[in-house]
């Protein structure tokens, strides 16, 4: 939780984890002593901005589904309007994020951006001619759910070949708990004490570069795939800034490095010429600042 001011600066912070498994009732009830806490430093509030995970229904910012809280039509929006009396923005987190870019970060004075996030999981948001792009549903920017491998690896969504089944966290992971399970040598197996949560963007690029034979090859489908996804976004929507994030990119930024590169080959000359990539500026805050200023332009 941060207060914003208008042109972007955090004034006040306070982290402190979500714990999600005490249920949605919970969650909402420190979010909202969390905000009170922040808020007395100051008075008044004009606004609530929310970055959360997961699907928003748009009109209200009730939570649709959230599977990483668990959350299933949570009134997020509704009850801090409830409790506050002031407007509140609820956004999907990457989109907000996407927009604190556009608006204060690597994006400040360009007229479209992508940003893409790879963490956990992957996720984008774009923001088009100065709009975010929320599509029709509400449910714009889905990257990692894009298919890069025809029939490839089952992902929890329901499809085969998703992105995030090639470059995230949980893709690494689960490809790494595949490989104890079948019996393959591989010294990342010995480096997470062979447990795969455990496992990093930053010990696949050392043991790959090692000649580890399973990192190399995970390491080998993480450039390729993410090469592929960032090229097909800059081709399709030309924009003038793409913003690379998140949590793998940051432990592993020679990933981000080698995409980058193999962008500018595989994009039109013309799309290529207009095309500035950046890193993500705001780091952690970027949903929250995001989010805020959303909240003020509502
Ligand atoms: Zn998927």
């Amino acid at each position: 939780v941060g207060v914003v001011t208008g042109d972007g600066t955090l004034l006040s912070r306070l982290e402190q984890p979500t714990d999600a498994r005490r249920g949605a009732r919970a969650v909402l009830t420190d979010l909202q002593l969390a905000i009170r806490q922040v808020q007395d430093s100051l008075g008044r509030i004009e606004g609530i901005g929310v970055a959360c995970a997961g699907q928003i229904q748009p009109d209200t910012g009730a939570v649709v589904h959230a599977s990483n809280l668990g959350w299933r039509d949570v009134p997020l929006g509704p009850a801090l309007r409830e409790t506050f009396s002031v407007p509140v923005a609820v956004e999907n987190d990457v989109r907000a994020a996407a927009w604190g870019e556009f608006r204060f970060g690597a994006g400040q004075g360009a007229g479209s951006l992508v940003t893409v996030f790879v963490g956990t999981g992957v996720g984008s948001g774009a923001v088009i001619d100065g709009r975010l792009w929320r599509g029709a549903g509400n449910a714009a920017g889905e990257l990692g759910h894009t298919q890069v491998v025809a029939g490839g690896l089952a992902c929890p969504c329901g499809q085969r070949g998703c992105l995030e089944q090639y470059v995230s966290g949980n893709g690494f992971a689960r490809r790494l708990e595949q490989a104890i399970a079948t019996g393959a040598a591989t010294r990342l197996a010995d480096l997470v004490g062979r447990d795969p949560s455990r496992l990093t963007a930053d010990m696949v690029s050392t043991a790959a570069a090692e000649g580890d034979p399973l990192a190399r090859e995970i390491w080998d489908d993480a450039i390729r795939s993410l090469t592929m996804a960032l090229a097909n976004y800059v081709t399709l929507l030309n924009p003038e800034v793409l913003v690379l994030g998140g949590g793998v990119l940051d432990a592993a930024p020679k990933l981000a490095d080698l995409a980058s590169a193999g962008v500018l080959a595989l994009t039109t000359p013309l799309a290529r010429a207009s095309l500035r990539i950046d890193r993500a500026r705001l780091g952690d805050w970027s949903g929250v600042v995001g989010a805020a200023a959303l909240a003020r332009e509502r």
